[in-house]
């Protein structure tokens, strides 16, 4: 799969970002709304947004089940800030009601940075990817309150507050993120997504059996 064709979410949210940035990484990226179009692809992004605002229109636009189908089936899937929330299993401070797809064996806190700190910026180094530490955008972000032993734990915040805090995760071929890496210029996670699309997920088992935060 040497040019893999990655759909972009694009119910709401930051959708054309993603799409250039995921064609920069040589994959050719196409916008999804119906399940016509996620038929299509090999693996799917999910963008920031809102992510009750999302679950309704996933579930409006009949997106919902086949979406958590192709997930189930090993369908790659990217989730940044509002689609980590949605690729979670489990959500804290979700609306009443508000569903996600799944995926990823973890509990996410929505929102988890509090007011004070609604939106910021933090340097996050990613040992898997490497290279310098990632100038990370954080705007009215999740992070993730526990993981179980099949993810692994790519970044926590390094300093501050909210230190220590699990900031990007992966789970197979399932990736998330809490920051916004279409927003700074560096494509070192789309390129990481890419490269899980054409390879599939390296083999090596996660280091600690349970992590929390
Ligand atoms: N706070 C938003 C939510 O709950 C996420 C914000 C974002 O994606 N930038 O979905």
């Amino acid at each position: 799969m040497s040019t893999p064709t990655i759909g972009v979410l694009a119910l709401q949210g930051d959708v054309a970002e993603h799409l250039r940035a995921l064609e920069v990484c040589g994959a050719r990226a196409v916008p999804v709304r119906r399940p016509s179009e996620l038929a299509d692809v090999d693996a799917l992004l999910l963008p920031g947004g809102e992510s009750t605002t999302i679950d309704k229109l996933l579930r409006a636009f009949g997106l919902m089940q086949p979406l958590r189908e192709r997930i189930a089936a090993g369908m790659p899937a990217y989730g940044s800030c509002a689609g980590m929330i949605l690729l979670a299993d489990r959500i804290e401070d979700g609306m009443a009601g508000q569903q996600t797809v799944g995926g990823i064996d973890m509990v996410v806190r929505r929102n988890a940075f509090g007011r004070q700190v609604d939106s910021f910026e933090a340097t996050v180094a990613i040992a898997t990817i490497g290279g310098a530490p990632f100038h990370a955008v954080f705007i009215r972000a999740p992070w993730v309150e526990s993981v179980s032993a099949d993810v692994e734990v790519l970044a926590r915040v390094e300093s501050g507050p909210a230190a220590g805090r699990i900031v990007a995760v992966r789970q197979g071929t399932l990736v998330a993120t809490s920051f916004h890496p279409e927003v700074t210029g560096d494509l070192r996670v789309h390129e990481y997504f890419v490269s899980l699309v054409r390879e599939g997920a390296p083999s090596t088992a996660p280091a600690s059996p349970i992590d929390t935060a």
